[in-house]
């Protein structure tokens, strides 16, 4: 017998990250509330942009992504050249973890943090560790506590995914303070644009303030080009330098660069998916509770609803899943008793929340 090639130890460790599902058999019309993606599809200035750009896909991208580190550094008032983009934020992250940590090193992050830090920090070599959480919201004395000499890197989603909570400008600054100055911190701030506190912060001040603070933003939420793989990020000009180092020299597709500069200046379109979202937010909340059906406030653009037993949970998926409508099971967050429904078109909430309403009768 041929011997096995060993991948690198931690690689065995890690369960491949299941995106939510788009189709359901038999079902005519689907859906999608699974995923966080944009209500209205794209921006249609990104569809032109990405039209045009088409033509000269035989060319090689900008590798640097001048033009769209400039559009994002005009859109957010921030420096471009300490701007690096990715193929969606998801491969920043990784880098990050390749770069900043490996086998003996641990990488912390909170109980239902997103599931990229686990699998980036498995196949960096690293050992991924997880602080408890308090009624489903990061915990910055849990996260303070689980620092050994060993932790590297610390992994925050503000506002978090799947549990759409935040933690403040003051809880984020005091989690900085306390860390250890040669732990970078990682802001992954995907869903900033939605956030409508005014205690939130995305976290660029404390990304200012040093060299061990990084923020990560994407295109894939508000501005809708998941499908594209845009995200970006904002670093220390040492952090930014590693990441060009290490990125792949061709990482954001012309195609991508075209579609993510078209969205930026499409501020029309931003406030539409955004005043959207915040609406049916509030609505589908409500909606819930009446139904007994708890949940998180959520700041992003998605709800984390909580039922009496995984059992429920389960049986509330497969009965929308009947009526051709995808929510995202939680299992793999450890919270199966929990389902997390994107905000979609009005008429997909409305759809929603209706099948929401037999299901609950059913059951009373
Ligand atoms: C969706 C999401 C991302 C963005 O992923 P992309 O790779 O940019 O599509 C990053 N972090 C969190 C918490 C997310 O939910």
């Amino acid at each position: 017998m041929a011997n096995t090639v060993p991948a690198r130890p931690g690689i065995e460790k890690i369960s491949p990250y299941v995106g939510g599902e788009s189709a359901l058999k038999g079902a005519a019309r689907v859906i999608k509330l699974a995923s966080n993606e944009g209500p209205f599809g794209p921006s249609p200035k990104a569809v032109e942009a990405l039209q045009d750009a088409a033509t000269a896909m035989h060319r090689y991208p900008d590798g640097s992504a001048i033009h769209l580190r400039e559009a994002i550094g005009a859109r957010f008032g921030l420096d471009p050249a300490r701007i690096v983009c990715g193929a969606g934020s998801d491969e920043l992250l990784s880098l990050l973890c390749h770069a900043y940590a490996g086998p003996g090193d641990e990488v912390l992050y909170s109980e239902h943090g997103f599931l990229i830090y686990p699998i980036a920090a498995y196949a960096a070599g690293a050992t991924p560790v997880k602080a408890p959480e308090t009624d489903l919201k990061t915990d910055v004395d849990a996260l303070l506590d689980a620092v050994t000499d060993k932790t590297r890197i610390v992994f925050i989603a503000n506002p978090n995914n799947p549990t759409g909570t935040y933690l403040t400008r003051a809880e984020m600054h005091r989690l900085r303070t306390g860390l250890p100055e040669d732990v970078l911190l990682v802001i992954d701030a995907a869903y900033a644009e939605f956030v409508n506190r005014n205690d939130y912060s995305a976290g660029v001040e404390l990304v200012d303030a040093g060299q061990n603070t990084a923020m990560t933003r994407t295109f894939s939420k508000l501005f809708a080009l998941g499908g594209l793989r845009v995200g970006w990020g904002y670093f220390p000009s040492e952090i930014a330098d590693v990441l060009n180092r290490v990125r792949g020299p061709f990482n954001v597709s012309s195609l991508g660069q075209a579609a993510g500069i078209a969205s930026l200046i499409d501020l029309e379109f931003q406030d539409r998916v955004r005043l959207h979202t915040l609406e049916w937010i509030v609505k589908t909340q409500e909606a819930l509770h009446e139904l007994g059906i708890p949940t998180t406030q959520s700041v992003a653009n998605f709800v984390l609803a909580r039922f009496d037993s995984a059992a429920t949970a389960e049986a509330c998926d497969a009965y929308l899943r009947e009526q051709g409508i995808i929510v995202r099971r939680m299992g793999s967050y450890g919270l199966a008793q929990h389902l997390r429904i994107s905000i979609g078109a009005a008429d997909e909430m409305q759809a929603f929340l209706a099948a929401m309403k037999t299901f609950m009768k059913g059951r009373a």
